[in-house]
């Protein structure tokens, strides 16, 4: 008999004790893995009762509600593929998003859609349904009032499960198709290389409309039978309190940087917790280093992307190297390449980062032009982000190749200088670009948020920085600022720092 690689047939696979927690929720109350495959089933007959079938695509524009799990596991139960987008994005984000996805339904947090989204929604011929709520036409009633009984369909390895948008910080946003198989032999290396288990609670505390929160968290834990502690407000205090009842933490570099602002953060409160994970964005040493003062804890950093799902981690028993991304995971393969070519590099030598295996997504939705393959002709994805392999065999990441500072013709890689200004004491973060300049073509510029007070100022941060690098790297331009633009993940937004400093050095 074909095996049946639908995602949640998969991940609920024996042995699963159907009667661990699976998730527990902010006012108190818990699922166990039953109801969750009892409640999904019921989703899974609402969103069919809606005209859902095998293959549409479902948008879910929400925020953070227990209730997209109960849908996202439905969609897989389907068939149907499970599109989150982000619910910050404006009227016309949005609508770009249901012309290229085309789905047949958007699902939404709002009781009714707004006129404009409603027009578009009708000339489309898309369904509007509320998430939640009262109305007796929101999926969560709807669900309430089907049946448990429900087959999980069949799916192939590449039945795409999942349309993720990328977060489109240097270009327009693509759709990234993950099939079940990608998720799958993504979210298997990760519970095994982080040994989760039934007896572990993780404590979610991301978004759920990006790869990190939605599928490094949920699959993960739901492979291993874990149970969650869903959060779905990032509050430091109180998440610090829940530490006591958790043995894994998932955050983004951001979340570690607000921890250790805290006094409560100490090995007490941390004493549960047997894992840290950090990723999504560059994590400093110096915040790797403070948190370890403070708790015992080595923080794990590991790499990865929307289209990828996970690439590299630190290892779980060895040697986690801050500043670092640790090594490939069980089945991925990694090649650092000449800026031109396939033609790998030696060690220790910055190229463009490849990556290959079981996790790699199916290509771009509504992109098949060949000239725009985003892989190889032996089929690496090219990730645009550019690194290099110490000597420990472990991979650091440099930078964006599009963030790759170009100045008087020398390359100046972001990621070295960020990690020299950041170790100096009292800068808390700092993020590095290239603007305009009239003799060096692009002039290297940080823009850096101090801990507390002004400790130091431009020339003599400058003058430490050049004790450590070249001083061609040495920011020409440094510009304080009280906190940096980042996105929901904790990326620094550079496109908009780039937009909005553009002139600096050409005013003059
Ligand atoms: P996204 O597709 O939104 O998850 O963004 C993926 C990008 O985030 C990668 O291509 C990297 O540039 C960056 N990224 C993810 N994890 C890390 C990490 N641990 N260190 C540095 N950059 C990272």
């Amino acid at each position: 008999m074909t095996k049946n690689n639908n995602l949640f047939f998969q991940l609920t696979q024996e042995p699963l004790n159907k009667g661990n927690p699976f998730i527990s929720i902010p006012n108190g109350k818990t699922f166990s893995y039953h109801e969750m495959i009892s409640i999904s089933a019921q989703y899974a007959k609402a969103a069919i009762e809606l005209g859902i079938k095998k293959n549409d695509r479902v948008i879910v524009q929400t925020e953070k509600y227990l209730e997209c799990i109960w849908l996202y596991l439905a969609c897989l139960r389907i068939g149907a593929v499970y599109v989150p987008i982000n619910p910050s994005y404006t009227l016309s984000e949005t609508i770009f998003f249901i012309d290229d996805a085309k789905p047949s339904l958007f699902v939404s947090d709002k009781q009714k859609p707004t006129e404009e989204l409603n027009i578009f929604l009708q000339k489309k011929n898309v369904k509007f349904v509320c998430l939640i709520g009262p109305n007796s036409t929101s999926l969560e009633n709807i669900a309430s009032k089907c049946d448990d009984n429900f087959e999980t369909c069949f799916s192939n390895a590449d039945s795409i499960a999942a349309i993720l948008y990328t977060s489109g910080t240097t270009g327009q946003s693509k759709g990234a198709m993950l099939s079940h198989e990608n998720l799958f032999s993504n979210a298997k290396a990760l519970s095994e290389i982080w040994r989760f288990s039934a007896s572990d609670i993780l404590l979610h505390i991301l978004p759920i409309y990006h790869t990190h929160g939605l599928f490094v968290a949920f699959n993960t834990a739901l492979v291993a039978n874990s149970s969650i502690i869903f959060l779905d407000k990032f509050k430091p205090l109180e998440v610090i309190r829940k530490m006591k009842g958790a043995t894994v933490v998932m955050g983004v570099p951001t979340h570690y940087i607000r921890f250790i602002q805290e006094k409560n953060l100490t090995k007490e409160s941390t004493s549960q917790i047997r894992l840290f994970i950090s990723g999504s964005a560059p994590l400093s040493p110096e915040i790797h280093r403070i948190f370890f003062l403070r708790t015992g804890h080595e923080i794990l950093e590991r790499y990865g992307m929307t289209e990828t799902s996970m690439i590299t981690s630190n290892p779980y028993d060895s040697l986690r190297k801050p500043g670092t991304v640790g090594l490939p995971l069980p089945g991925v393969e990694i090649r650092v390449v000449a800026t031109a070519g396939a033609i790998p590099v030696t060690d220790g030598i910055i190229g463009n980062i490849q990556v290959r295996g079981p996790n790699v997504f199916k290509g771009y939705w509504g992109i098949t032009e060949k000239s725009k393959s985003p892989f190889t002709t032996d089929g690496y994805f090219i990730t645009g982000d550019l690194g290099f392999i110490d000597t420990y065999g472990y991979l650091n990441i440099s930078g964006r190749d599009k963030d790759l500072i170009i100045s008087g013709g020398l390359n100046v890689y972001p990621a070295e200088v960020e990690q020299v200004i950041d170790s100096i004491e009292g800068i808390l973060e700092s993020a590095v670009i290239g603007l305009p300049h009239k003799d060096f073509g692009e002039g290297v510029t940080a823009i850096i948020v101090f801990e507390k007070q002004r400790p130091l100022d431009e020339p003599s941060l400058q003058n430490l920085i050049r004790q450590k690098i070249a001083s061609f790297k040495v920011p020409l331009k440094i510009i304080v600022r009280k906190a940096l633009p980042k996105n929901a993940m904790g990326k620094v937004q550079k496109k908009l720092l780039r937009n909005e400093l553009s002139s600096i050095f050409l005013d003059k």
